[in-house]
C-alpha cells in the first residue's frame, strides 16, 4: 500500500514533567533509550504501526508536561484521535496529575468515553514503587481506557503503549470515518 493512503492517527502523549514521556516515545521511534534528562519543548514523531492488520501512519505529539496550572488548549484536542496519558510509577503526584489531565481532556473535548491508554512507565525502578499496579487499574477501568506498565529503560510493553491506543481509537471510530 502507498505511503499516502495508509489511515493517518495523532496520538498525544501528556503527563507531568519526567515521568518519562520523551523517553517511551523515543524507545518506541528509535529503538534505544535517553539516559540524560532534557525538558521537551514539542515534538512531533511519525512512525508507521501495523495494528490488526491494518498499517497506521501514526504521528506522536510530544508534550512539553503538565502541571495543575496548565490549560488544554485546541492543539491537544483538535485533530488528536487517541491519548497517552503518563505517570511514573514511582511518582504518586504524577499519578494525581494523569487524573487530573484526565479530566481537563474529557471537558475539553465535552464527553466522557475519550480513546486514551492510562500508562505507568519506569517498572525497572520497582523498589521505588510509590503506585500499586492495581490502583493505575482500576482509574482505567473507571476512566473506560486502556492500561499498561512499562519500562523505556528496558524496553518492556513500549510497543503495546501504541498498539493498545489504536485499538482504543478503532473500538470507538472504526475506521475512523477516513480512507
Ligand atoms: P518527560 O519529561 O516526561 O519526557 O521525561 P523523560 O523521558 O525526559 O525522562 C525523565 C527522566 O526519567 C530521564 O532521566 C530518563 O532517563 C528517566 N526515565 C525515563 N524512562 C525511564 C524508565 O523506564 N526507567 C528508568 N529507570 N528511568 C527512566
Amino acid at each position: 500500500m502507498p505511503a499516502n493512503s495508509m489511515r493517518k492517527r495523532t496520538i498525544a502523549v501528556l503527563g507531568s514533567r519526567s515521568v518519562g514521556k520523551s523517553s517511551l516515545i523515543v524507545q518506541f521511534i528509535e529503538n534505544h533509550f535517553v539516559e540524560s534528562y532534557y525538558p521537551t519543548i514539542e515534538a512531533t514523531f511519525s512512525k508507521a504501526v501495523k495494528y490488526n492488520g491494518v498499517e497506521y501512519d501514526c504521528d506522536i505529539v510530544d508534550t512539553a508536561g503538565q502541571d495543575e496550572f496548565s490549560l488544554l488548549n485546541s492543539k491537544h484536542a483538535i485533530g488528536i484521535h487517541g491519548y497517552v496519558l503518563v505517570y511514573s510509577i514511582t511518582s504518586r503526584s504524577s499519578f494525581e496529575m494523569v487524573k487530573i489531565v484526565y479530566d481537563k481532556i474529557a471537558d475539553f473535548c465535552g464527553k466522557n468515553d475519550i480513546p486514551c491508554v492510562i500508562v505507568g512507565t519506569k517498572t525497572d525502578l520497582s523498589s521505588s514503587r510509590q503506585v500499586p499496579a492495581d490502583e493505575g487499574e482500576e482509574f482505567a477501568k473507571q476512566s473506560k481506557a486502556a492500561w499498561v506498565e512499562t519500562s523505556a529503560k528496558n524496553n518492556v510493553n513500549v510497543g503495546k503503549v501504541f498498539e493498545l491506543c489504536l485499538a482504543e481509537i478503532e473500538r470507538r471510530a472504526p475506521g475512523g470515518g477516513q480512507p
